[in-house]
């Protein structure tokens, strides 16, 4: 993720990130109470290097911050702009970027008075790799909404990501499947989902989901292509007649399914509109025209 060239921002200023220190006796490291955020820039068709709906992901991050009680002195163009600015003196184009809002030391369980912020960057390619997923039905749930802000991106949430991802890889699957309180499905450890059934495309409404930035594009991008979409919630056993299943996220951007506990989806990846979606946001990500019709079917 870096070497003893890489420049960070922390709190205003730029360091190398074998300089930078964090104090060790604080409530991020202690209780996992901390906000971040997964960005990405691209080099876009015209050469320009563009994050990708940085001000939607601002606005997310602070949002995070103020579900959990963290104060929020920040301004979002200047952390967008200290994005680019990291982006610049570490000579990248198309990276991941991760902001990160810390609290300074304080051993208690109160709310946070002050908060400190870090953006740094590595380049990263596909999360969950190019190939279709083998899905695991986890045993493990989302967060419970009345247990947590599971609208916020809080650091110690993510411990229930990893712990199904783990569980996940412990049986031979290449991701999981998380299911909310109520035996709907939800989402993955870090990725919305979509499915495709009889032409029209599915999705679970906000209220136990991270409401993805690349969730709300994949919506956007069904309207503008005519899609049929429908947020409703669904059981396991709706998903598995679907004729095909993906995950979208920052680091994962779009990715289909293979299986969900080893059994396959009707239609060839190939031919489902989770590929012409894959494609979509493929361009738009790029700023490159996206013509439906120039799609070849299989
Ligand atoms: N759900 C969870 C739990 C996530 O961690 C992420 C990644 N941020 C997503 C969904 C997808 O969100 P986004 O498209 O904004 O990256």
């Amino acid at each position: 993720y870096y070497n003893e060239n890489t420049i960070l921002y922390v709190n205003g200023e730029y360091k190398k990130a074998t300089a930078a220190t964090i104090d060790l006796y604080g409530q991020s490291l202690h209780y996992g109470y901390a906000v971040f955020e997964g960005i990405r820039a691209y080099k876009t068709a015209e050469g320009k290097v563009k994050i990708f709906k940085a001000k939607e992901h601002f606005d997310r991050f602070k949002r995070s911050c103020e579900l959990i009680h963290m104060p929020y002195p920040f301004n979002n163009d200047e952390l967008i702009a200290a994005c680019y600015k990291v982006l610049e003196m570490n000579n990248m184009e198309e990276a991941y970027i991760r902001p990160l809002a810390f609290c300074p030391p304080n051993m208690t369980l109160k709310a946070a008075s002050e908060t400190h912020v870090l953006i740094c960057a590595w380049e990263w390619g596909a999360y969950l790799g190019e190939k279709l997923l083998r899905v695991m039905t986890s045993s493990y749930q989302r967060p419970n909404p009345k247990a947590f802000k599971i609208e916020s991106k809080t650091a110690g949430l993510y411990v229930n990501s990893i712990l199904a991802s783990q569980e996940a890889k412990e049986n031979g699957y290449d991701e999981a499947l998380l299911l909310d309180m109520n035996g709907n499905v939800a989402e993955g450890p870090g990725a919305n989902l979509f499915f495709e059934k009889d032409g029209k495309i599915f999705t679970p409404p906000p209220g136990n989901i991270l409401p993805g930035i690349t969730r709300a594009t994949v919506i956007e991008l069904c309207h503008e292509l005519g899609i049929p979409l429908e947020e409703k919630l669904f059981t396991v056993d709706e998903l598995k007649t679907a004729d095909c299943v993906f995950y979208c996220g920052t680091a994962a951007e779009v990715v289909g399914w293979d299986s969900l506990d080893g059994q396959g989806f009707k239609k060839p990846w190939a031919s489902s509109l989770g590929k012409l979606l894959q494609q979509a946001y493929k361009a738009r990500v790029l700023e490159k025209e996206f013509d439906r019709a120039a799609v070849p079917v299989v």
